[in-house]
């Protein structure tokens, strides 16, 4: 039987996985998500795919958690999708409100970014110097990765963010005030669209 309960979401773009432990982290307050919340989304966690969300109406998820900056096509088409498919869409973490780490590729070239990840670095183990190449300037390439932005961004340049949390990642505690206040029923105080809540 269909639940009743409000869809909760949960992505991550350009991401550390950082900001799905944070999530874990608020241990047994996941049972109080449980209790207000159809967690039906989120790749990290869950057996869920993208085909889950496009199957729905839009507006349809009360509340998608985005984490991470956007890197790839990829990145940028789940915005899209996850910001028409959801009522409230929050930048959730410093990756998604601002760039965070993954922005720091901006200062080089994205043929740059990759000879160093996947050739140069010193944790790269690579003996046969493979480098993404399908969609990447860097010739000779075998392996394929979504086709890069020429930039990362941060989530609100690509979609409407209604509300940031800040945090690398966001703490337990502002995880578990924010979504106990979701959850109430209430306008979340002093916050208006694009308001960090802290
Ligand atoms: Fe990882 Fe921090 Fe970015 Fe979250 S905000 S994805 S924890 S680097």
């Amino acid at each position: 039987m269909p639940t009743l309960k409000p869809k909760l979401a949960m992505y991550w773009a350009a991401s550390c996985g950082g900001c799905e432990i944070a999530l874990a982290n608020i241990n047994e307050a996941l049972l109080e998500v449980d209790a207000h919340f159809d967690f039906m989304f989120c790749p990290c966690l869950l057996d869920t795919k993208r085909a889950d969300i496009e199957a729905l109406p839009d507006k349809a998820i009360f509340l998608t958690l985005f984490n991470g900056a956007l890197r790839t096509e990829e990145n940028l088409e789940m915005a899209e999708l996850l910001r028409r498919k959801s009522q409230l869409f929050v930048a959730f973490g410093a990756c998604a409100a601002s760039g965070g780490i993954p922005a720091l590729a901006n200062q080089h070239g994205i043929g740059h970014v990759l000879e160093t990840v996947f050739r140069t670095s010193a944790s790269a183990d690579n003996p046969q110097e493979l480098i993404p190449g399908a969609t990447s300037p860097v010739p000779g390439g075998e392996l394929e990765l979504p086709a890069f932005l020429q930039r990362v961004l941060a989530v609100h340049e690509a979609v409407t963010v209604d509300y940031t949390m800040p945090g690398c990642p966001p703490e337990p505690e502002q995880i578990v005030a924010v979504i106990r206040h979701i959850a109430s029923g209430k306008p979340l105080l002093g916050c208006t669209a694009r308001a960090v809540c802290d």
